[in-house]
């Protein structure tokens, strides 16, 4: 701050180490929850998929893009969320250390903060810890590469859950038993047994769980009625359209093309 005197002890300050990040470069911070395997069973998370937690998830993810600068992307699928930090972002002068722990603190003191408003009144029995890192993508195909690893990822782990669960909970199978018969099987034969034993079409399952979640920034016209006092004195309700920019959610595919073509501002020259 302001206390520019100095003592004998300020050469202490020298043995911090440069952490700035490479120019030019797209900064991912990706935090991933602390033994959620635990965490999920004693606070009793749906298998395979808790929508409340994936709303919490979601909540505080958008807490940290609204409360931190410079992030145009994110995407979350389980306990992990994905913060992407524009390429010419001078924040805390690009410091991976500041940037991160900015990110994972935000992220989990707004995991305790909205807690309630997705489980309501089952209490969070002990602090949840969020772990962090930065990688630096230098080109957008790399970055775009990153994020379709990360929705690959949701996408065979889901896809696994899915069919493991739906053999429990509706084929009588033990876990071990589930964990056997899926041994060795891949996507199409996964997609078979839900179809043939379960009458379950994995492709009309929910695109949350599916896909993941992807927030970004978009300018979107909101409606909203004003109370107005007219010259005569009396009072009367008025819509007033404006354009507002807000943090919007979507559930949809990011590896192709449309997704990036139909929001051509998220990623820079
Ligand atoms: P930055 O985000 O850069 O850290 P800052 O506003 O947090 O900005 P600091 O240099 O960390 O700046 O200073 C923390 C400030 O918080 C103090 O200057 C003081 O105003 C306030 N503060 C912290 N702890 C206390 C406390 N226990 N009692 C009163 N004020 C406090
Ligand atoms: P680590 O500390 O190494 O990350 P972990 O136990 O968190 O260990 P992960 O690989 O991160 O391991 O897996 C997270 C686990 O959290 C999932 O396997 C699942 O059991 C659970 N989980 C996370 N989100 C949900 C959810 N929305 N619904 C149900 N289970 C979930
Ligand atoms: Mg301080
Ligand atoms: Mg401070
Ligand atoms: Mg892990
Ligand atoms: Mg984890
Ligand atoms: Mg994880």
């Amino acid at each position: 701050s302001g206390n520019m005197a100095k003592s004998k002890f300020d050469y202490v300050r020298n043995f911090e180490t440069d952490d700035t990040c490479l120019r030019n470069c797209y900064i991912v911070v990706r935090l991933d929850g602390r033994n959620f395997h635990k965490f999920a069973e004693q606070h009793t998370f749906i298998k395979p998929n808790d929508n409340r937690a994936l709303g919490l998830m979601t909540r505080s993810a958008r807490s940290v893009m609204e409360e931190l600068e410079d992030i145009v992307i994110a995407y979350g699928q389980s306990d992990e969320f994905s913060f992407v930090f524009k390429r010419t972002s001078t924040w805390f002068k690009r410091r991976a250390s500041k940037l991160m722990t900015h990110v994972a603190s935000q992220f989990s003191s707004s995991y305790v903060f909205y807690w309630k408003e997705f489980f309501g009144e089952q209490p969070l029995l002990y602090p949840p810890g969020f772990d962090g890192r930065v990688v630096l993508y230098p080109s957008n195909r790399n970055l775009r590469d990153y994020l379709s690893w990360r929705q690959a990822d949701c996408h065979i782990n889901n896809m696994y859950n899915t069919v493991f669960w739906t053999l429990v909970q509706n084929g009588g199978l033990t876990t071990t038993q589930a964990e056997d018969r899926l041994k060795g099987t891949l996507a199409a034969d996964k997609n078979e047994i839900l179809f043939s034993e379960f009458n379950i079409n994995y492709n009309t399952e929910s695109a949350i769980h599916r896909k993941g979640t992807t927030l970004i920034w978009e300018k979107r016209d909101e409606t909203a009625t004003k109370r107005t006092k007219l010259p005569n004195g009396e009072e009367t309700d008025v819509a007033v359209t404006r354009s507002r920019r807000r943090v919007h959610a979507h559930h949809c595919d990011i590896i192709g093309e449309p997704f990036w073509a139909e929001h051509p501002d998220i990623l820079e020259e």
